[in-house]
């Protein structure tokens, strides 16, 4: 397979000013698939100028156009979604159905804003002193500066671009050093179906702290959209707050899951399941803490570790293995070390517990006795660790579930009526009840408190890329 592997400015795709490139490796084996250019200051300028430049003209393209430029897109990675697929199973190791599942999310991302480029809502309506007519219009906000994270190269990107592109904004993509390769393919794909020069741009500056800070201060940036860490996100607000851009952040989670006494172990099995294992765990919205009540844990226990140990472990590539490879070796060890750290604070092992020799594979991977409060519990695992504490007593368990800087997700298991009340009271931007999975492109996307600022997805998704103008006529 070819890679795209240069950055995209200005509609061409061009190796960096100084010609160097970073290694992209194959998680499953540490081989180089890819070498990826480095872009430099110059090249982050020149994308900021390609963008800027293109605003006007873009935000005065009918949104009609928009609509079948993204429509085009959706129908090319429809058709191409295997290649879409390996792209993505090759530079972060991820499972063929975790790809397939992931390619299939992100492209609908594409379908979903070419339908709401046509219906951006606006305003009109008199003053109640009946002496002027408000109009609410909404204008694209303008030069939009899009960073994803490794763990959904595709969707995290599709999310941002799909929206700011039906917005009329123009954009500079920033995909994480992990996983620039499938951003470069989605990009040429957007370049294939027709997007004018200097509306969609892609860089991967090195070092990226200080450069991505440099675009920011720059004044004709006037969006940033952020998935990632928490910590990454608090400085880029604080960079963003000097030139007062508009910020959206989808941040780290730390999602609990209450299984609640009356719950339907089928249900609550399968759902929690898909809650941890998806993408391998390493997910913002992947289940952290399974807060399990005393009536039903043990049989919970024995029907959970029963499931995982149908996960087949290996590369991706090889399509019936269901559990793939963390991104790299490193995020394979922090995982180990948590579990390592678990141990030592009394928890056991019912399962897994292990690091593969070769690749950044690691176990399915058990945990009874967990105590709320120990670090596997306060820091977002990302790996395929499913650590399991007993509760007593309901409200404790909401308590506990709470008892957290983060807001993003939350899964309750139980019969609806009292699910949903428990739902009512956790302090998370989403809330799955009875099921594993919530994520939608038709949905509101996002997390409270240090999860975030903002919604992806939904009706809400692209009023994150667009700025309200009020204009008063004498009535
Ligand atoms: P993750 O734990 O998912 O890697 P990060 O927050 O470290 O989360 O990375 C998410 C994205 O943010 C990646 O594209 C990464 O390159 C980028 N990033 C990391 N540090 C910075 C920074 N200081 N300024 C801007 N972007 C950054």
């Amino acid at each position: 397979m070819t890679y795209f592997a240069d950055l995209f400015i200005d509609g061409c795709w061009r190796p960096g000013s100084t010609g160097e490139r970073f290694d992209v490796l194959d998680p499953s084996n540490q081989s180089v698939i890819s070498r990826f250019a480095v872009a430099t200051e110059e090249d982050c300028m020149a994308a900021v100028d390609a963008a800027a430049r293109a605003r006007e003209p873009w935000a005065a393209t009918a949104p009609r156009v928009r609509s079948e430029l993204l429509r085009s897109a959706y129908e090319v990675l429809t058709d191409e979604v295997d290649v879409f697929a390996e792209v993505m199973v090759r530079e972060n190791g991820k499972s063929w159905g975790d790809a397939f599942a992931e390619a299939t999310y992100a492209k609908e991302f594409f379908r979903w804003f070419s339908e709401e480029a046509v219906r951006i809502p606006g305003d009109y309506r008199l003053s109640p002193s009946g002496d002027k007519r408000i109009i609410v219009d909404r204008q694209p906000m303008g030069v939009s500066l899009l960073i994803t994270p490794w763990n959904f190269p595709a969707a995290m990107a599709t999310r941002k671009l799909a929206p700011a592109l039906a917005a009329g904004c123009t954009t500079i993509l920033k995909p994480a050093r992990e996983t620039p390769l499938t951003a470069a393919y989605m990009v040429e794909v957007l370049r294939r179906v027709g997007f004018p020069p200097g509306v969609v741009n892609l860089v991967t500056p090195v070092p990226t702290g200080p450069l991505v800070a440099k675009m920011i201060a720059r004044p004709e940036v006037r969006k940033l959209s952020f998935t990632g860490s928490t910590e990454v996100g608090r400085d880029l607000l604080r960079e963003c707050a000097a030139g007062v851009v508009s910020a959206s952040m989808e941040l780290g989670g730390n999602a609990p899951v209450i299984v609640l006494p009356d719950a339907d172990l089928d249900t609550a099995v399968e759902g929690a399941l898909h809650a941890k294992m998806r993408n391998g765990g390493s997910a913002c919205t992947a289940a952290n803490r399974f807060y399990v009540h005393s009536s039903i844990h043990d049989a919970f226990v024995a029907r959970f570790s029963a499931s995982l140990a149908e996960y087949t472990v290996g590369p991706g590539l090889e399509r019936t293995n269901r559990l793939g490879a963390l991104v790299s070796v490193a995020e394979r060890d922090k995982v180990a070390d948590l579990v390592t750290s678990a141990v030592s604070e009394g928890a056991t092992i019912v399962q897994g517990g292990q690091s593969h020799p070769v690749g950044a594979f690691y176990d399915p991977t058990l945990l009874t006795g967990v105590k709320h409060g120990m670090r596997i519990n306060s820091t977002e695992i990302f790996g395929p660790v499913t650590a399991v504490v007993m509760y007593d007593d309901v409200d404790e368990a909401i308590r506990m579930a709470n008892d957290t800087e983060y807001g993003l997700m939350a899964y309750v298991f139980g019969q609806e009526r009292e699910a949903l009340a428990v739902a009512r009271r956790l302090e998370a931007g989403m809330v799955a009840v009875n099921r594993g999975v919530v994520s939608d492109p038709a949905a509101p996307f996002g997390g409270v408190k240090q999860s975030g600022l903002g919604r992806e997805g939904g009706s809400e998704g692209i009023l994150e890329f667009l700025e309200e103008k009020y204009i008063a006529l004498t009535a």
